[in-house]
């Protein structure tokens, strides 16, 4: 049964709390003396219930101005509620004399032990630790967690978003102890013979009771203080610790730097008169965001100075906590009414905490980053690509739906939902970059002046409605409501015509596969920021925002849309006029690299769709990288790099759809254009070396250029000055010296050697590595010997590439080898040099062997002729063995259809025949070649639109 809220349906709700707690270390309970303030629906006395867990409450009464009425409690434990009724029945009929009274109560609550990372911290919880003159393990660490729904294990509550209360804390602990909590100490007094002290808290402002907070312990502290210029105080920052708080002299100046930059930007005053951070030995969310009393696991924030000099991990360190920095107002200050909006209020803290380190300089191009691009934007993206993503309003409602149902031990993680994060990052971002970050900025300002905001638990939507109408603009709140309510993502076609720029906009989908599955899904415009470019490098401020399905724009000389990737969707450009005016602009070098990589990553992300692909995109792809594989294009300056690595994954994925077609039928324009004029000249262009030692400090350290020689080799392993690099690198695998091939190289070379092996001699130095890695390990940049997983990885790269030749005596040897070894976990893997030369004739000695007969009719029989004695051996029960040949066999299947495709009815007889055998339950071939078939449709839409592309 889902429960209604409290702040909806109770008799009472408390607007103050008064808790005394008496806390003894070694205790496994803690005491409590509650003294709320409250206010009632009615002056005739009604049961109320309040939130409650594990707690044992003793005398409870209400205290008007003239009467204490005793009461009694029940315990509703599924629930986690506890009911007060009246103590005396006879005295039903009480009247109240006002709607306000007290509520008094003590009561008994649990300390729960945390002893690893493993235990989860909720509620009050300890963990004791080495004291470091003594040895002894007995110093302590008391803290609180109270997001989602702990506080009601520390205090009875309504333990619900929607009510903010103030509080008013004592605590009675050990005199040795700090004492921390979300207000600053009011007043400490020693308890006379004992080894206690009283240390009561100022009364907080309004929060709710997922953010209170208080921790004890024998604990370090660093102190600095910070001067605020909205409120024109100085407060004290302190950092406490169990140990090592020196280490955080980092974390310590970045709170000091950024907490004034804060007050300003919101133009609020930070609401209390001091900061703490606690670093946590144990923290299950790693961080929190307490009013006032931040708490963060201890290893994130405590790094020796070496570990900081990595940059990637001192900018970590300033991420996370200037992400809690912002939370202190929105989040805490303005907090919102629902867990559904968990997303928003953790997207709002990233995407601002980023915005502010970058213009503060502690953060370059952040937005460009890969940690932006791929790991946050990318993922979102490609989550929203398939048919059935959700929107945002809809997964929040469902992970709220959930949860209802299950109230115990339910945590943050619960409401919080990846795709939503990272795509609220991305819409946030994206309207900054069209509303301007200045007006967003005195929007949110105007938002936190309202009184309004900071009483009530709010909607994200109030917020952007209210900054709608202090920037005079509808489109805001209808922006965010579009981004929230709808489910997917756009993609916006561009057609020139003249002097006309036409642009259409439907929801982009992987799984469509013609007009017909186009109109299954919804297809609701959404609200685009358009972000143009114009030819000139100006943006065009007359057409801001697309929210038609259709919009022209008349004598606008565009350039692109969703400039430097800044929006959420994707652009295709549909007119050769367009990838010329990009060609223009990568010649006179006014294009940014990350127009540039957006331009390849879309067309990626097209060709593996079956309806959005277009031949247009193929002519266009290999007309910008004609370009800039071009002596017009420097690359010394090494601008470009990325997209061209993008580039040249493209050209991969249409080679790749190549293998579906006759080697007599394939397109010669494609290879022509491909080696001739961007694979050979960049090569030549990258200028490599076979001199020693082979690789510069400057090429190794960049790892895009060895990604794009890595793609180089494998695209041009035909190619003689390839085959001889790649012999030399190979040499180098093999005998050293030491460290002298980079990584990411290693499985080209491994390829373009496997394709040219003709002896046995040859293949025995590669397949050797198969088995054993470890001997060249240290040949290998940065590779470890004693690194088991960096042996296995390349163990299995080796694996990969062992049978890329063509010579019958060699492909036989590889076959031999896999039904040898079904059981090897990862042994289809093999295969893969066959499936790539599927449609290519076999060779005996480097002539034509004497049937003429292609790679894939030699692993066809081979397969058929085996699978029988795979079964069975798959289906003896129990064994390991035959486990992991019943996965092999899965594998090994799907990789030979895929070869085998285009010989559609030999694969159906194979399957109707195989299925009247007794073996039904321990492959499904149906299934596989159904899922090979729904994965080559794109692929032979490539095909089909490369053959378009180049006539
Ligand atoms: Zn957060």
């Amino acid at each position: 049964m889902p429960v209604s809220p409290l702040t909806l349906n109770n008799w009472v709700k408390p607007v103050h709390y008064d808790l005394k707690l008496d806390i003894d270390p070694t205790s496994s309970n803690f005491k409590g003396d509650a003294l709320y303030t409250v206010k009632a629906n009615s002056t005739t006395f009604d049961s109320f219930k309040l939130h409650c867990q594990d707690l044992v409450i003793i005398s409870p009464k209400i205290i008007d101005k003239t009467n204490t009425i005793d009461l009694k409690v029940n315990y509703d434990k599924e629930n986690q509620m506890v009911i007060f009724q009246l103590k005396d029945p006879s005295t039903s009929n009480v009247i109240l004399e006002s709607m306000d009274f007290t509520l008094s109560f003590s009561y008994i609550g649990k300390i729960n032990s945390v002893k690893t990372n493993n235990d989860s911290t909720f509620g009050v919880f300890k963990s004791n630790f080495m004291d470091q003159t003594t040895g002894r393990s007995d110093n302590y660490i008391i803290a609180t967690h109270c997001q989602p729904s702990f506080a009601r294990t520390i205090f009875p509550c309504i333990d619900e978003p929607n009510i903010k209360t103030t509080f008013q804390l004592t605590l009675i602990t050990l005199s040795k102890f700090k004492a921390i909590s979300n207000s600053s100490i009011s007043s400490t007094e020693i308890i006379e013979k004992t080894k206690k002290t009283i240390f009561q808290f100022n009364k907080t402002p309004l929060m709710t009771t997922s953010i209170f907070s208080f921790a004890i312990g024998d604990l370090e502290f660093m102190k600095g203080e910070t001067k605020l210029p909205v409120s024109n105080r100085t407060i004290p920052i302190r950092i406490y610790a169990i140990k090592d708080v020196s280490l955080a002299t980092f974390a310590l100046d970045t709170v000091q730097k950024y907490l004034p930059i804060l007050e300003s930007y919101f133009n609020y005053s930070y609401p209390l008169d001091k900061l703490d951070f606690v670093l946590l030995p144990f923290l299950t969310d790693m961080a929190m965001e307490n009013l006032g009393m931040i708490t963060i696991h201890m290893n994130h924030m405590l790094l020796p100075p070496n570990i900081l000099a990595d940059k990637s991990i001192s900018q970590q360190v300033q991420q996370v906590l200037v992400h809690e920095l912002v939370h202190q107002w929105m989040g805490n200050t303005i907090s919102f009414d629902s867990w559904e909006y968990l997303w928003f209020n953790e997207a709002f803290a990233t995407w601002l905490a980023c915005a502010l380190l970058q213009e503060n300089d502690d953060l370059s191009n952040y937005w460009d980053s890969d940690d932006y691009q791929i790991q946050i934007l990318g993922s979102a993206m490609l989550n929203d690509s398939s048919k059935n993503s959700k929107s945002i309003y809809d997964i929040s409602h469902k992970n709220i739906d959930d949860k209802k149902n299950v109230t115990s031990k339910s945590s943050t993680q619960d409401f919080f939902d990846a795709h939503s994060y990272n795509k609220g990052i991305a819409i946030l971002r994206s309207f900054e970059r069209c509303t301007g970050s200045n007006n967003v900025k005195l929007g949110l300002q105007k938002v936190f002046a309202d009184k309004f905001f900071i009483e009530q638990c709010v909607k994200p939507l109030d917020i952007w409605t209210h900054v709608g109408n202090t920037l005079k603009s509808k489109n805001i709140s209808n922006f965010f409501y579009s981004w929230t309510k709808l489910a997917g993502i756009p993609i916006v076609s561009v057609k020139m015509d003249d002097s006309k720029v036409n642009l259409t906009q439907h929801r982009f989908s992987n799984d469509i596969i013609d007009e017909k599955s186009r109109n299954e899904i919804e297809d609701v415009p959404y609200h685009i920021p358009l972000l143009s470019l114009l030819k000139d490098g100006g943006s065009d401020e007359k057409n801001v925002l697309m929210t038609d399905r259709t919009l022209t724009l008349d004598d606008t000389p565009i350039l692109l849309l969703n400039h430097n990737s800044q929006g959420y969707y994707y652009v295709s450009y549909e007119s050769i006029e367009s990838y010329e005016l990009i060609s223009q602009s990568i010649l006179n070098n006014t294009i940014t690299e990350i127009d540039l990589l957006k331009i390849f990553d879309d067309i990626h992300a097209f060709l593996n769709t079956t309806y959005y692909q277009k031949p247009i995109h193929i002519e266009g792809a290999l007309k910008l990288l004609k370009v800039l594989a071009s002596d017009k294009i420097d690359l010394s300056s090494l601008i470009y790099l990325k997209p061209i690595c993008k580039g040249l994954e493209v050209l991969q994925t249409i080679t790749n759809s190549e293998l579906l077609s006759n080697i007599s039928n394939r397109n010669k324009k494609f290879k022509t254009i491909m080696i001739d004029s961007i694979i050979m000249p960049l090569f030549q262009k990258l200028k490599f070396s076979l001199k020693s030692p082979l690789f510069t400090e400057e090429e190794l350290m960049n790892q895009t250029k060895l990604q794009i020689l890595a793609q180089l080799l494998s695209l041009g392993k035909n190619e003689k000055l390839i085959i001889e690099y790649c012999s030399i690198y190979f040499k180098h695998v093999l005998q050293g010296p030491k460290q002298s091939i980079p990584f990411d190289i290693v499985s080209s070379t491994y390829i373009v050697n496997s394709t040219h092996f003709t002896t046995l001699k040859n293949w025995k130095k590669l397949f050797d590595l198969i088995k054993n890695s470890k001997g060249i390990a240290s040949h290998i940049i940065d590779i470890d010997s004693n690194d088991k997983n960096q042996i296995t990885a390349l163990q299995n790269m080796a694996l990969e590439s062992i049978s890329f030749s063509l010579e019958l005596e060699l492909i036989n040897k590889v076959l031999n080898f896999i039904n040898n070894s079904i059981d090897l976990t990862g042994i289809e893997t093999s295969l893969f040099g066959l499936t790539f030369n599927g449609k290519c004739h076999v060779l005996s000695k480097g002539k034509p062997e004497k049937n003429n007969k292609l790679v894939e009719e030699i692993v066809w029989d081979w397969y058929t002729k085996y699978y029988p004695i795979w079964v069975k051996k798959a289906s003896r029960p129990g064994s390991q063995a035959s486990q992991n040949t019943r996965k092999s066999l899965h594998n090994i299947t799907m990789v030979v259809f895929q070869m085998y495709a285009t010989h559609d009815s030999a694969i159906k007889s194979f399957i109707k025949t195989s299925e009247e055998a007794i073996y039904n339950d321990t492959i499904n071939l149906e299934s596989i070649w159904n899922n090979v078939e729904t994965r080559l449709q794109p692929k032979r839409k490539t095909l089909e639109n490369m053959k378009l592309a180049c006539v």
